[in-house]
């Protein structure tokens, strides 16, 4: 078998430098909290591909339900000739997704795409132009949702010009708004909504319930509430982007729970189907169905594989109760990191929830972002065989997303070594 040095050296001659990867070891096996490279090294796995592969990496079901549809027909185009594991799907998001109102979903490849397709459907339903998206957002990397996420580097840079009618207002973030709170955040950014906008321009708001990229920043109590009771009042359509947040990552199935939202679209993806590329757009029945027939659709929307990959995940998810393997990953994790926070003044902030939860590094004692010891801290983490990520507005933030699978040795392993990553650096 080849080796990591021979594959990057493939690699760099093969795949476009655009597309970057966080670690220089190529994969050669995956469980649920290891990977283990084609150099025989073992990591540790706070990454799950990036929210990904809650259920792990091969989850028995998952890959049992993959083989079997592939042995009965890998694709025919839910357009052309439909099947029942998407209509299972549909029917499985519209009764997990909070709110017992009526509901519709439609199916599609990627978190990116979902995004598109809500703002297609609310403009559409509502009849209105403009979007307001938020500081720190993070929806994708197409035009339309470049145009939505706020951090211009690697993401926008030299890509545009970009989709219009889209406005950035700014969001609660607590450890950097002098811990504002929740409702009066909204009601700032509520003005200049009106102000600026319009309230009768709106079709949508759209927001990561926790923002993802950004930061995994959690908007202070009411923040959100406030936001959805205008968007109410107004006739705007409230979408939560829940592509990061959904399916148990945050301790319960959709993180807009926590504060007993209902949105009128949700856009989901990432973690909906163990991996397999699965992404879809569920809310108001007579949002959804203001679309004309033939407006809605792809190629590849809900693929029969994904869809049974996504029964089957969610199922695990049910079978394992994945939303309290999350909160008990919180719990041991959040322990942990306030403890190292005691002795580390670099680390500002400690928060999330659920397994997505980050530190944010900055000059002790002040808000100033330290980028530069954050990627120091995460290449230590690297070296010794613990797969981290970061992400932020600043680059500043270590983020980890632990399977929910995760077992509690190997979860301590993980955090010994982040921590002899910052005491050792
Ligand atoms: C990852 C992500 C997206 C984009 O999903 P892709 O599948 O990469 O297109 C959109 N929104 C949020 C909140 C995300 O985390």
């Amino acid at each position: 078998m080849a080796s990591s040095e021979e594959l990057h050296k493939r690699r760099t001659a093969a795949v476009a430098r655009g597309v970057g990867s966080v670690i220089a070891s190529y994969v050669d096996h995956a469980g649920g909290g290891t990977l283990t490279d084609v150099d025989g090294r073992e990591w540790i796995d706070f990454a799950s591909g990036i929210a990904v592969t809650s259920v792990g990496n091969a989850a028995p079901r998952v890959v049992e339900a993959v083989q079997r549809q592939a042995e009965r027909f890998t694709h025919t185009c839910f357009m052309v000739a439909p099947y029942e594991s998407y209509i299972a799907v549909c029917e499985t998001l519209n009764t997990l997704t909070p709110g017992d109102n009526e509901k519709r979903s439609a199916l599609f490849n990627s978190g990116a795409e979902a995004v598109e397709n809500a703002i297609k459907i609310a403009r559409h339903a509502t009849g209105r132009p403009a979007i307001i998206t938020f500081d720190h957002a993070y929806h994708g990397r197409t035009n339309l949702t470049m145009a939505l996420t706020a951090k211009n580097m690697p993401y926008k840079h030299r890509f545009g010009p970009f989709a219009g009618e889209i406005y950035r207002v700014p969001v609660s973030y607590p450890f950097r708004d002098g811990g504002l709170a929740g409702g009066q955040a909204a009601a700032h950014a509520v003005d200049l909504i009106e102000k600026q906008v319009g309230a009768d321009n709106v079709a949508a708001i759209i927001i990561e319930p926790i923002q993802g990229e950004g930061g995994f920043i959690v908007p202070a109590d009411g923040f959100l509430p406030t936001l959805v009771t205008w968007t109410r009042a107004t006739g705007a359509t409230f979408i939560a982007d829940e592509i990061q947040t959904g399916f148990c990552r945050t301790g319960t199935w959709f993180a807009s729970q926590h504060e007993g939202l209902v949105p009128d679209l949700i856009t989901t993806a990432k973690g909906i189907a163990g991996g397999l590329p699965l992404a879809a757009v569920t809310g108001r029945a007579d949002l959804m169905d203001a679309v004309h027939t033939g407006g809605l659709g792809g190629t590849y929307g809900g693929n029969p594989i994904a869809c049974a990959a996504a029964l089957a995940t969610i199922q695990t998810m049910h079978e394992l109760d994945l939303c309290a393997a999350a909160r008990w990953i919180e719990a041991t994790v959040l322990r942990r990191l306030h403890d190292l926070a005691v002795r580390h003044p670099e680390i500002g902030d400690v928060r999330g929830r659920g397994a997505m939860l980050a530190i944010e590094i900055v000059a002790p004692g002040t808000l100033t972002p330290d980028p530069a010891t954050t990627a120091a801290v995460s290449a230590a983490c690297h070296r010794a065989g613990l797969l981290t990520l970061t992400c932020g507005t600043y680059g500043n933030v270590l983020r980890f997303l632990p399977p929910l699978v995760i077992d509690e040795s190997t979860l301590h392993r993980g955090l010994d070594i982040l921590e002899a990553a910052i005491t050792g650096r």
